[in-house]
């Protein structure tokens, strides 16, 4: 397969790649640099409003691909449970009002402090079913994303994406029901590229970043593109034989680096290697 280089329209930046920026600082950054394409953070959303968010989106051109991040759904007691339902159930009518295609949902971890992940699995896989028809009344789907075995304990008890695809098959509802693929969580599968072919039109989200061979945190050490050991290309090309056209999605949570630079040095950096990497 020829490698071939990634469109420049289909390329998104997470606003969490420029946490070092307000709502509406990161969308201009964006604009300045032609990337036309976000998935807006709930935080910075938070911050500003819906009604205001819209307005700056719409102000710069740039289309909302997802909102992130949404689930959580492990908590043990009956009242917190019922609470992240609700809480849900805003976060999708905040995803369908900035336009966004998709809630990007992780299970949780376990919350409740104890060791039952099967527990917590059910649980997540209950909250799912519980949003199925609030997300198709919205028009918004959800993107089960997997995330790294090593944030099983705080984030989420599916960790690949043969697990995902499974919880996918028992909630049996395809028409809203899809994937994110981060290729940080997910680069050292040996069973990804047979998952991908198994999810196919599933997948909505795809995530990148790179992963450094040296990394100094699991979570907030996110590499830029290039610079680590994920060959993005490939994956992205394993994914376009399955069937996928949407953006690619550059996501870096960057604690330690990226989120100290100048935001657009960030952006410009990622332009480069999206033409070089991705
Ligand atoms: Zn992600």
């Amino acid at each position: 397969m020829s490698p071939v280089p990634l469109a420049a329209d289909r390329l998104c930046i997470h606003q969490v790649t420029l946490m070092q920026c307000d709502f509406a600082q990161s969308i201009a950054c964006l604009a300045r640099h032609g990337v036309g394409k976000t998935a807006v953070w709930r935080d910075k959303l938070a911050e500003t409003g819906v009604a205001e968010a819209v307005r700056i989106l719409n102000d710069h051109g740039v289309a909302v691909v997802s909102l992130c991040a949404g689930g959580l759904l492990t908590a043990p007691g009956p009242a917190q449970w019922q609470q992240a339902l609700d809480d849900n159930c805003r976060w999708i009518e905040q995803a369908a009002a900035i336009g966004a295609t998709s809630l990007v949902t992780i299970t949780g971890g376990l919350d409740g402090g104890d060791g039952d992940a099967e527990a917590a699995r059910q649980r997540a896989l209950a909250g799912l079913a519980r949003l199925v028809p609030e997300a198709r009344a919205a028009g918004v789907r959800l993107a089960l994303e997997p995330l790294h075995p090593m944030v099983f304990g705080a984030r989420s008890v599916i960790s690949t994406l043969k697990e995902a695809n499974a919880m996918l098959d028992l909630l049996n509802a395809d028409d809203v029901m899809g994937l994110a693929v981060d290729s940080y969580a997910l680069w050292w599968d040996s069973e990804l590229e047979d998952q991908i072919d198994r999810a196919a039109s599933r997948i909505i989200n795809f995530h990148v970043s790179d992963w450094l061979r040296e990394t100094r945190d699991i979570r907030l050490d996110r590499g830029m593109p290039g610079d680590g050991l994920i060959d993005n290309r490939r994956i992205r090309q394993r994914l376009e034989s399955a069937g996928f056209d949407g953006p690619v999605e550059v996501e870096i949570f960057s604690e330690l680096d990226w989120w100290k630079r100048d935001p657009d040095e960030v952006v410009q950096t990622i332009v480069t290697r999206a033409a070089a990497c991705l």
